[in-house]
This record gives structure tokens, C-alpha cells and sequence, in this order.
């Protein structure tokens, strides 16, 4: 097959058009302890945490192989207790609705708050709603794909923290999958505890893994919750800790081209820039 610019434009959800450098960029074969590799690792777990201000004291990059959909099941496998827990989804289209389907896989106690498709998730409903029932856990998406919807995730993030007896203590999960990279996100203003994307959206690398920038504290809560091996986020963590390696094969070209991609990023002027295109 030829190396060319372009293949046919794609504007699925799904895999995204990239650039024919970032395609180079998966030109070499790394041994996943190559030290050149690992180096890799490290600096897309930091990137990220730039990209989404959040402060690396206070959170950190969980990489998990798949697609985004794999990094929103770790993440309610994981971080959701297997008692004493419920969940509100506040749902206004077909990604909200994937994780009604997550939490009844996985037997999870969920409420739900509905919005029209091609509606806006409304503060007040939702602050009415968390007036009157105690959640542990509060999920939403971000930017809603298919309708291209944006969500108020950061005034939301302010009802959650303000929810339950004590300040901060309910989990906030927000999916932005199609928004991180190209729309401003701070996780510090947001209150978000677990933030999912994946490497085949905004930051337009190609498929292969997703990651979730998650709040370091109450991740090392939540060891032995996951109701999965492969998609255990705190076992994920841990492991990437201590050996800097994903704990089974990695994507090794996948993360190549994704470091090339995040170089893009930066050179078309970051987050903002991207956003501006
Ligand atoms: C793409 C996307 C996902 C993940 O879908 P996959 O097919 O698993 O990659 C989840 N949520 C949103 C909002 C998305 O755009």
C-alpha cells in the first residue's frame, strides 16, 4: 500500500483522520521495557496531566489499553464500591446511555436524570434532584458525540462536591472523550475525580488505549474493587508506579504516534489552539 497524505476523510466518532506524521511516527518496533519506551510512558502520563490542570500532586495518568469504552467500565469497576454505593448518570444521549448499560453489567446500583438528545443537561434539575437523594457517585459525559452537545461539567462538578455531608467526599466521573484536547477542561475547577479519553479523539492520534486522569487519593482506595482483572484501574496504577511498564502488553506503536500526535497539539498552540481550528 502507498504512504500518502490522505486516505478518504473520516468523520465517524470512532477512528479520526491523522496526520501523516503521526502515521510515521509508528515506523519502529519498541520492546515494551525498552527504555526509550518507558521514557514515552512517563512523559504522556505527565502531558496529560498538563493538558488537563491538574496538578500532579494531586492527580495522575491511569493508561488502560482498548477503547474509551474499556477506560469508562475500568473506571466504574473500579472506583465504585461493591456495597453501600449509588451511582446518578445524568444521561442526555447514546454515551450516556452506554453507561447505564456499564452499571448493570457490573451490578451496580444507579439512578438515572434524562435530558433530551439534542438538549442541554439542566444545572437546576440536577440540583434538585441531588437535593433529594444521597449519591456516592455522580457520572456525566462531557460532550455528548453524536448530537456534539456540551455539557455544563464544571458547574455540575460544583453541585457534586457541595453534595453529602462532607464537602468533596462524592466521586465525580466525567466522561470527555470528544472533548479533551480540543475544549478547555480543568479538573481542579471541575471537582473531577476521574476524567476518561482516549487516544483516538481530540488529541488525534490512533486507536488503541484510553486514560483517565484520576485524583491519586481516592484511586489508592480502591484496591480489590474492580470486578475485572484487565480492567482494574487501581491495579493499573500501582503496577505503572512501580515498574513505569503497563502491567501486560502495551500499544507500543499506538503510543508512539499518540507522543507524536500530543507534539502536533502543542505546536498548533495546545488545547486552545485546537479549540480555535
Ligand atoms: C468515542 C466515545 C466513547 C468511547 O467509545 P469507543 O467506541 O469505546 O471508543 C465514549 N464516550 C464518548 C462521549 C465518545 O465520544
Amino acid at each position: 500500500m502507498d504512504t500518502k497524505e490522505n486516505d478518504s476523510k473520516l468523520f465517524t466518532p470512532g477512528p479520526l483522520t491523522t496526520s501523516l506524521t503521526v502515521k510515521q511516527a509508528m515506523l519502529h518496533d519498541l520492546g515494551s521495557r525498552d527504555t526509550i519506551f518507558i521514557n514515552i510512558i512517563s512523559y504522556i502520563r505527565e502531558k496529560l496531566l498538563e493538558l488537563a490542570d491538574a496538578s500532579p500532586d494531586e492527580y495522575t495518568t491511569v493508561l488502560i489499553p482498548g477503547s474509551g469504552t474499556y477506560a469508562v467500565e475500568a473506571t466504574f469497576s473500579t472506583s465504585v464500591p461493591r456495597q453501600d454505593a449509588k451511582i446518578l448518570i445524568i444521561e442526555n444521549g447514546a454515551y450516556g446511555q452506554r453507561m447505564i448499560k456499564i452499571c448493570q453489567a457490573l451490578n451496580i446500583p444507579y439512578d438515572v436524570i434524562s435530558f433530551g438528545e439534542t438538549e442541554r443537561v439542566q444545572i437546576d434539575l440536577v440540583a434538585n434532584k441531588l437535593k433529594l437523594n444521597t449519591y456516592t457517585h455522580v457520572a456525566i459525559i462531557h460532550c455528548e458525540t453524536t448530537s456534539g452537545i456540551l455539557n455544563p461539567i464544571e458547574e455540575i462538578g460544583q453541585l457534586v462536591y457541595d453534595h453529602g455531608t462532607t464537602k468533596g467526599s462524592t466521586v465525580y466521573i466525567v466522561d470527555s472523550m470528544s472533548g479533551f484536547g480540543a475544549i478547555p477542561v480543568s479538573l481542579r475547577n471541575g471537582h473531577i475525580t476521574y476524567l476518561i479519553s482516549s487516544s483516538n479523539k481530540c488529541i488525534e492520534g490512533v486507536p488503541g488505549f484510553a486514560f483517565v486522569i484520576s485524583k491519586r487519593k481516592h484511586l489508592l482506595t480502591c484496591q480489590g474493587q474492580a470486578r475485572s482483572l484487565v480492567l482494574d484501574l487501581y491495579d493499573q496504577y500501582t503496577y505503572m508506579e512501580q515498574s513505569k511498564q503497563f502491567r501486560f502488553t502495551p500499544p507500543t506503536h499506538t503510543m508512539l504516534a499518540f507522543k507524536r500526535a500530543l507534539d502536533e497539539l502543542e505546536q498548533e498552540g495546545g488545547v486552545q489552539g485546537r479549540a480555535r481550528r
